[in-house]
């Protein structure tokens, strides 16, 4: 599969009906969960297993079984939950899909990738979601706002992260959402790829480290 045609079946899953505010499910639009999928896919890191934690409709997850990945979906509400059993069965594809709370989960898996909520409702959300991802993984690919840099490499610190890339990424506001409604919405969100110290020299060397931001 094309990273292209990669990114044509992403765009075509099925999305949330009525994006909930509390749980913030910013849903990660196609062409941004194929270029993250490609790049874990170059470096080699959708070999093993991958989990979804906070999977939403599927989108990143789904995109990792295309590509080849044994892979587990984490989501608690049930209204995606339903979204996303549709569009596994809708492809026909075999993956682990657990509806429960992200905090529970603890089983050791090769990779993370995950687009979780950015905490504005929830404080800590995000916090929660990465403490989990550096327990369960080596390799972790999150999106965070972007105003939480200084945090976000703190904590990766503190939990023995390396931050191997950090790449700048518009996100579209669900409509709903939206208090003005003239124009779409973006906000500006990092993509970062986090490794445990010991695991750098490995995940690094396949795509080579890039420094962009
Ligand atoms: N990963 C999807 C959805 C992103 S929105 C995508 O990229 O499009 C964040 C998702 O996390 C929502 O679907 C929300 O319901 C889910 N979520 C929030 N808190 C959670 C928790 N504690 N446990 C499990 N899922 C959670």
């Amino acid at each position: 599969m094309s990273r292209k045609a990669l990114a044509v079946q992403l765009s075509r899953l099925a999305r949330f009906a009525t994006p909930d505010a509390q749980g913030e499910q910013y849903a990660t639009e196609g062409d941004v969960a194929a270029d993250l999928l490609w790049d874990a896919y170059m470096r080699g890191l959708l070999d093993g297993s991958v989990v979804d934690l906070g999977a939403g409709t599927g989108i990143l997850g789904i995109g990792a079984a295309l590509l080849g990945a044994e892979v587990t979906l984490v989501e608690r509400d049930p209204e995606a939950f339903a979204i996303l059993e549709e569009n596994v069965r809708a492809l026909g594809i075999e993956v682990t899909r657990l509806q429960m709370d992200v905090k529970e989960y603890a089983t050791q898996a090769d990779l993370v990738i995950m687009n979780p909520p950015f905490g504005t409702r929830e404080t800590h959300a995000d916090r929660d979601f990465l403490s989990v991802a550096f327990r369960c993984a080596p390799v972790v690919y999150s999106f965070h706002k972007s105003t939480t840099a200084s945090f976000i490499r703190a904590f990766a610190r503190d939990m023995g992260f390396a931050i191997l890339d950090a790449l700048p990424v518009d996100f579209a506001l669900p409509r709903t959402m939206e208090h003005h409604t003239k124009r779409r919405a973006r906000i500006s969100v990092t993509r970062y790829l986090f490794a445990r110290d010991a695991a750098v020299a490995s995940a690094g060397s396949a795509g080579g480290p890039r420094n962009r931001g």
